[in-house]
Parts: structure tokens; C-alpha cells; sequence
């Protein structure tokens, strides 16, 4: 597979502190959910300008996968601030940027009927022993939860 690498322009979108800032971060994330950056590390340079250049924009790192009708509005909840409520849920990222080894999203925990399930089938987790915080605290307490979302000027907290 060949795929486009980011041009200098691409990287000139977002603020070189926060493109610094952001590459610790899903570095650090990585590590503390068990899971893995992209094979192809041009598919997480783009989505580390993606969610640098929200951090400029809107003081927190925002999804660049998703479409949103209010950006500002969508920046105030935590449920998209990465690592999103999926993420910290089932271990699933759909943007790509944390995976498994082979680049593919982490489906197992997903519930039936989700379109992740829908589209890779099951994927399963290479290290159910990190990750998942929400999720596991949803499990142990029998009740659903809301991640706790970072101050607007931080990236979110590398908890797993
Ligand atoms: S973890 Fe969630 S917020 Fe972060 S890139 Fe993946 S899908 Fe987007």
C-alpha cells in the first residue's frame, strides 16, 4: 500500500508545540492501553496534525475523524476529546491511530450492531491487561460512566 506522506504545508496546520505535544501524547497512550501507532506512520502524522491543529483552534484535541455541525460546542464535552469515551470504553479507535500490530482496530469489545463490528468483524485485543479504563470501571461498578475530560488548555490525561 503507498500512501501520501504529510507535505510541509500539511505540517505548517498546526502549532509545532502542540504537534510536540500531541506526538508524547499518543506515544504515551500507546503504551498505556496496550496498543499499538499505525505500521504506516504517515496515517498518524496526519492525525497527529489533525488533532494538534484542534488544540490551536479549540484548546482541546478533538477528533479530526468525525464531521461536527459546532465544533466549539463539541470541544466543551468530553465524549470526542482524545482518547475519546470509545477509546477508554472498548478499546476502539476508528480514526486509526491506536491498533493492533497489523493497523487494525481493536473490535472485541465493541457491542453488536456497531458499525466497527459491522466493518472489521473481530478483532481482538493484543493486551487486555492495559487499556480500557472506563470500560472496566463500567464493569466493576454495573453502571454506565462519563470519562473525566482534561483542562481545556491540556491534551487529555494518558490514563488507559
Ligand atoms: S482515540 Fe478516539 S478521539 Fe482519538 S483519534 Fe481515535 S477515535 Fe479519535
Amino acid at each position: 500500500m503507498t500512501l501520501d506522506q504529510p507535505s510541509d504545508a500539511d505540517r505548517a496546520l498546526a502549532s509545532e508545540a502542540n504537534m510536540t505535544k500531541m506526538w508524547k501524547y499518543v506515544r504515551g497512550f500507546a503504551e498505556k492501553s496496550g496498543s499499538f501507532l499505525h505500521p504506516h506512520q504517515e496515517i498518524t502524522e496526519f492525525l497527529v496534525i489533525g488533532l494538534a491543529k484542534h488544540i490551536d483552534e479549540l484548546g482541546r484535541p478533538l477528533c479530526p475523524c468525525n464531521f461536527y455541525v459546532d465544533k466549539e460546542a463539541e470541544a466543551k464535552s468530553s465524549e470526542w476529546i482524545c482518547a475519546c469515551d470509545e477509546m477508554q470504553r472498548y478499546k476502539y479507535c476508528h480514526c486509526l491511530l491506536f491498533v493492533n500490530e497489523d493497523g487494525l482496530p481493536i473490535t472485541e469489545y465493541l457491542p453488536e450492531g456497531h458499525e466497527g463490528r459491522e466493518i472489521y468483524g473481530v478483532i481482538t485485543d493484543p493486551d487486555p491487561s492495559k487499556g480500557r479504563a472506563l470500560g472496566k470501571l463500567e464493569e466493576k461498578r454495573g453502571e454506565a460512566l462519563k470519562k473525566s475530560g482534561p483542562k481545556p488548555d491540556e491534551a487529555a490525561p494518558p490514563s488507559a
